[in-house]
């Protein structure tokens, strides 16, 4: 059997292990140290526009701070981007807050801004305004940020930015994750790059930030002894895991050049076949980090399925995996509210994302292609 080629593995740009010694050295192993610290201005300085930044456990608590500081609480309406991980969706709940999801475009697969418009209005004929917006900028594509921007000021709801596939994409030459009142990104082991586990919360002052890391350390009073007004978590990041945030930082340009760079591949190879779209910028004004590279494939032209191709390149032990099933399908959220024209059901329908990792080596981009051109022969 061939070694397998995944969707998208950790790569280790080298100087990693050597923040992670200091932290042994300096005897700093715990949820604090000169690496989180280090991290996060790296962070802040990356994103830019004034952010001041946050590390976190994981994306998920990120999200669940920005809510809980948006003021998201029991029985509030939370809008959220149907099409993502249920990790853009779970903190709601830990509120008990009630999600309401948002269909997608057809541009960047992402929230479709008039479907937003609408579920806002039918909210406020209600009675109830929703108390915010979650946008997520999926597989690195940027969702339309002006519309979405002006809806959340015209409407005065908190907007939080689900920038966990994004890291270094950019709209209109901004960073994502640094439009929202909240951003928030990840560092899992599949991730641009990878803590090994981890997220930080983007926020626009410091006094959200200080907020965050108070509510992220058990929130504990400023006395000496132990005391505490609020309810806090442990969410906080470790400086052993900072350390290799520090060292991935170190590539992360490098690395989106790759990501890119596959994407290119794709195109190149989809370029001439009737029925199949790569996802890629619709104008010049999005730049995606191509986290994942995905394609939708029309059956009625290619003559075969998303799942068909799936198979073959399992077969090949080559790792693809249907595009995120949204979240107004999934079991556990049946009873929550949608509003949309199904863009999204239609993407999961016929959408598969391909190997996309910054690693993927020639050799690999020649074992993907082959498969896939046996196909489309
Ligand atoms: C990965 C991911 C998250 C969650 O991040 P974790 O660090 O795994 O908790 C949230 N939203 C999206 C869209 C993601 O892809």
């Amino acid at each position: 059997m061939l070694e397998k080629i995944w969707l998208s593995s950790p790569h280790m740009g080298g100087g990693e292990q050597k923040y992670v010694q200091e932290a042994f050295d300096t005897n700093w192993v715990a949820p604090l140290g000169p690496n989180v610290n280090g991290f996060e201005k790296d962070l802040e300085e990356y994103v830019g526009e004034n952010s001041k930044v946050a590390c976190l456990a994981s994306g998920t608590s990120a999200l669940h701070l920005a809510l809980i500081l948006a003021g998201v609480r029991n029985g509030d309406e939370v809008l959220c981007q149907s099409m993502t991980f249920s990790a853009s969706a779970n903190p709601i709940v830990y509120q008990g807050a009630t999600p309401v999801f948002i269909d997608s475009e057809q541009d960047t697969w992402n929230m479709c801004p008039s479907a937003l418009e609408e579920a806002i209005e039918d909210s406020i004929a209600k009675g109830k305004k929703p108390k915010a917006i979650i946008v997520v900028h999926l597989y690195g594509m940027p969702a339309k940020m002006d519309e979405i921007l002006a809806i959340s000021k015209k409407y005065d709801i908190i907007l939080i930015e689900d920038a966990a596939e994004a890291l270094g994409s950019t709209y209109k030459g901004q960073k994502c994750g640094a439009f929202g009142d909240f951003g928030i990104l990840s560092f899992n082991g599949n991730k641009i790059i990878t803590t090994s586990g981890g997220g930080a919360l983007v926020c626009n002052n410091e006094e959200d930030k200080q907020r965050a890391i108070f509510l992220a350390t058990q929130a504990r009073d400023n006395v000496p002894h132990y005391q505490h007004s609020h309810i806090g978590y442990n969410y906080r990041m470790s400086n052993i895991v900072a350390g290799i945030g520090r060292g991935q930082m170190e590539v992360l340009d490098k690395h989106i050049g790759f990501r890119r760079a596959n994407n290119q591949f794709y195109q190149e190879l989809f370029e001439n076949v009737e029925g199949i779209t790569v996802l890629t910028e619709s104008t010049s004004e999005y730049f995606s980090n191509h986290w994942l590279s995905a394609v939708i494939i029309d059956e009625n032209k290619t003559g075969f399925s998303r799942e068909d191709l799936r198979l073959a390149l399992e077969n090949e032990n080559i790792e693809s995996r249907p595009l995120w099933k949204p979240m107004h399908l999934q079991p556990v959220f049946k009873d929550c509210k949608y509003y949309g024209e199904n863009v999204s059901e239609k993407l999961f329908e016929n959408g598969l994302c391909l190997p996309s990792g910054s690693n993927l080596s020639h050799d690999d981009r020649s074992r993907i292609k082959e498969v896939i051109s046996k196909m489309i022969k």
